[in-house]
């Protein structure tokens, strides 16, 4: 529930000073894994740290207030997170995700579906033909995820969660690439909203962690029982950082979103640089939506090199303030080239499908200095325009 605070202040002082035992300002780690009760059938709301533990469900109250939802499930990883919603599905079911979804989610569901625990359709969300023909199969569950990775597409939330509502289903939305303090679906209408918070919530690559925020109370329960029983709860110490990366979440993510700004405009003007995928740009497909249904464009943004593949490796190895590496959403900057890491096990048919060439490359805006980062592409680009 919203409780009236603004999201800075939500992010900055939840659970600020509310240790009774000291007073200390900091909400204390307990890492203790069991609970003493304080007499027979008498505890103090926490046995176990699988089930509950203070400093998670701070985390989880936290994140649950920032997205404008009844409650929030902290998970081990982004992708427990996904498979917990997908707990909530039956055998009969049908799942709807989107065909560019992150490639971990799509190895997940096409396991799940392998298995025969439901059955599922990915779709083109942008396509309304395509979208109206796959919800007319009453599916109980519609996955939607924007901006894409790593092409960063958008898609208009409030639409395809109209739409999927009219036909029966829940609505969750991965609201990874943004974080609540640039899109909050479930003011767009999603039942549920999911997070790597190894990304921009922690924002210091040093967690690997997930949560499931659930829009109406009725939701929180089944979940929280759900991750009890499969023991996929996050660990306490996890929690910990994670709600220390939150309390800077909005100052880092408008720096690191203006950093971008800058990179993509500077990008979009070099001539070894054949096209720039940022909803920031007037250029983008997916701006309009962007400006609408979001609070800010981001940080991330990709681009194609006009030299492929050899381009590509120049560009990489001559870098040296982003680091050639997988993930997002840190303080520091990252670059990825898709097709050989992060998309590799898609296939290079899939790829293409996807429009994900040999030339594109993924960044990561962090928050070292824009001039800086611009004379690092300008390094990386001047070396890929070199013949050998
Ligand atoms: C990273 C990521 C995930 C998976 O999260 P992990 O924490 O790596 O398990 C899911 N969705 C998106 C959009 C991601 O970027």
């Amino acid at each position: 529930m919203m409780d009236g605070r603004d999201p800075r202040t939500i992010a900055a002082a939840n659970g600020i000073a509310s240790d009774t035992n000291f007073g200390a300002v900091t909400p204390p780690l307990y890492l203790s894994s069991t609970y003493a009760f304080t007499g027979f059938e008498a505890h103090r709301g926490y046995e176990y740290s699988r089930t509950a533990n203070p400093g998670r469900d701070l985390l989880g109250d936290t994140l649950a207030k920032l997205e404008g939802g009844a409650g929030a499930i902290i998970t081990a990883s982004g992708m427990s997170a996904v498979d917990l919603v997908l707990s909530l599905i039956g055998r009969d079911d049908l799942v709807v995700a989107p065909h560019d979804c992150y490639g971990g989610t799509y190895r997940l569901l096409c396991a799940r579906r392998d298995r025969g625990h439901f059955d599922l359709a990915f779709v083109d969300q942008s396509d309304p033909a395509a979208l109206a023909a796959t919800l007319a199969k009453k599916p109980a569950l519609v996955l939607i995820e924007t901006p894409s990775n790593p092409l960063m597409r958008v898609v208009d939330v409030r639409a395809i969660a109209r739409q999927a509502k009219e036909a029966g289903a829940r609505v969750a939305v991965d609201n990874t690439f943004l974080s609540p303090a640039l899109q909050r679906p479930i003011l767009l209408g999603a039942d549920f909203v999911i997070h790597s918070t190894t990304k921009y919530l922690n924002g210091h690559s040093d967690v690997v962690g997930g949560a499931v925020v659930a829009a109406a109370e009725a939701d929180v329960e089944p979940l929280r029982a759900w991750a009890n029983i499969t023991g996929v709860t996050g660990s306490p110490f996890d929690a910990y950082l994670t709600l220390r990366g939150v309390r800077t979440l909005f100052t880092r993510v408008e720096r690191q979103q203006a950093n971008a700004a800058a990179v993509a405009s500077f990008l979009a003007g070099h001539k070894a640089v054949a096209a720039v995928h940022y909803p920031g740009l007037e250029s983008h497909s997916g701006h309009a939506i962007a400006k609408a249904q979001q609070n800010g464009f981001g940080a991330m943004l990709s681009f194609d090199l006009a030299g492929g593949v050899e381009a590509v490796r120049r560009f990489v190895e001559a870098v040296r303030v982003f680091t050639l590496a997988e993930s997002l959403g840190g303080v520091e900057s990252l670059v990825a080239h898709p097709a050989t890491m992060t998309h590799a096990g898609m296939g290079p048919e899939a790829r293409r499908a996807a429009g994900i060439g040999d030339g594109l490359l993924r960044l990561s805006v962090g928050l070292e200095a824009e001039a800086d980062l611009i004379a690092d592409l300008k390094r990386g680009l001047a070396a890929a325009n070199e013949r050998d």
